[in-house]
């Protein structure tokens, strides 16, 4: 018998702790790099501590692994290359040097055919006018690295707004976006495996408040015309990376229009409603495509809803009360506006699983209207 597949991951957070938590059945073992002692990952596999730029622990993690992967995208191009020396790095560094800009990954979108709404890179004052005239107002002004769950991102509504939204994101390496008046959010995960096959899950409607997703509900109430188009644009994007492993991208929906507004080249937030709520998990798709065997069905087992558990963590007790809930912890100490776990419920009726989205967001202290 062979020995188990050692699968090395980048970043040692939630969404590490349940790629493990989905390949250990599967006979997977697990070893993680991080910068904290005290990641979601510890009590899974060997946790190796360090700064992903520093190359002797990165080459000890390397050489202890059979394939490498990374459950953030904040990972440095460099490392992922330095990586790719020694082991088969999944879904591979190009794919990260695309969606840790949102400039480049712009331009990448526009490239494969994938429609974004209209934007701009400012680096100058006159290239925030001239960006402004091409966007009209409103505006997102965002930093192109390191903004995420709405961090590094203002609204602009006037021009003194995106003045002095400019200087406070510091002036440069940044781009404006035109502000979508969108219906909804959506979002597609899709998966590609070693031999090119690709699979999607349905869309997702997801639901942001201060930036940060605080409710999904698959499959998204949607047209097949909607999945097709997003099927083709998720198609574009992973056949052009030639990818492996699980994408998200994220999209605006205004009418029967999608506007992508970012991509992420892992598993995502907005598909962990996946674990209960499809045949095969994003998380274990990811691993099943990465060591390049067959994929699973990505069909829908009845309905779902995931709710965030963000600052707070609620009772489990009082979680747990709601029929058909999961709870999913992640065990991350409490800090206002910090992913710490999820619920997901699924239910073949929409009303019940509506009732229940609410039960869970009371418990939770949330104010979020019904799905
Ligand atoms: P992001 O960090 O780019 O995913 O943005 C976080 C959230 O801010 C999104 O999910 C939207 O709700 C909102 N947002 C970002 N960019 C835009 C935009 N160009 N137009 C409208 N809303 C936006």
């Amino acid at each position: 018998m062979s020995a188990p597949t050692m699968i090395g991951i980048l970043g040692g957070g939630q969404l590490g702790r349940m790629l493990a938590l989905a390949g250990y059945p599967l006979g997977f073992r697990f070893r993680f790099l991080d910068t904290a002692p005290d990641a979601p990952t510890g009590p899974l596999g060997e946790l190796f501590v360090g700064d992903f730029r520093d190359s002797e622990v990165l080459a000890r993690f390397l050489d202890s692994v059979d394939v490498v992967t990374y459950e953030v995208e904040t990972i440095p191009e460099a490392t992922a290359r330095f990586a790719e020396e020694r082991c088969p790095v999944r879904p591979g560094p190009r794919a990260l040097a695309v969606s840790q800009d949102r400039l480049v990954e712009k331009r990448f979108l526009e490239s494969v055919g994938v429609p974004i709404a209209a934007f701009a890179a400012v680096e100058s004052v006159e290239e925030l006018r001239d960006g402004l005239a091409a966007t009209g107002l409103p505006a997102v002004l965002k930093t192109r690295r390191l903004g995420y769950d709405g961090r590094g991102q203002c609204v602009v509504r006037t021009w003194e707004d995106a003045a002095r939204a400019y200087q406070s994101l510091g002036g440069a390496d940044l781009i404006l976006e035109r502000f979508v008046p969108f219906d909804r959010e959506v979002s597609i995960l899709s998966v590609r495996g070693l031999d090119g096959e690709v699979r999607f899950y349905p869309l997702v409607e997801n639901r942001h408040e201060g930036g940060i997703l605080r409710l999904s509900r698959a499959p998204a109430p949607a047209s097949t015309d909607l999945q097709a188009e997003a099927e083709r644009f998720a198609r574009a994007v992973l056949e052009n990376l030639d990818y492996a492993g699980v994408l998200a991208i994220e999209f605006f929906q205004l009418g029967d229009r999608l506007f992508a507004n970012e991509m992420a080249p892992r598993v995502h937030n907005s598909g962990h409603w996946t674990i209960e709520g499809a045949e095969t998990s994003q998380f274990e798709n990811h691993l099943r495509a990465i060591c390049g065997y067959p994929l699973g069905s990505t069909q829908c087992v009845g309905r779902s809803a995931m709710v965030n558990l963000i600052g707070t963590v609620p009772s489990t007790q009082a979680i747990l009360s709601v029929p058909g809930a999961h709870l999913h912890l992640y065990g991350k100490t409490e800090k206002p506006g910090r992913k710490l776990g999820h619920v997901t419920l699924r239910d073949d009726d929409p009303e019940s699983l509506r009732a229940g989205v609410e039960r869970i967001t009371a418990a939770v202290g949330a104010a979020l209207d019904p799905v």
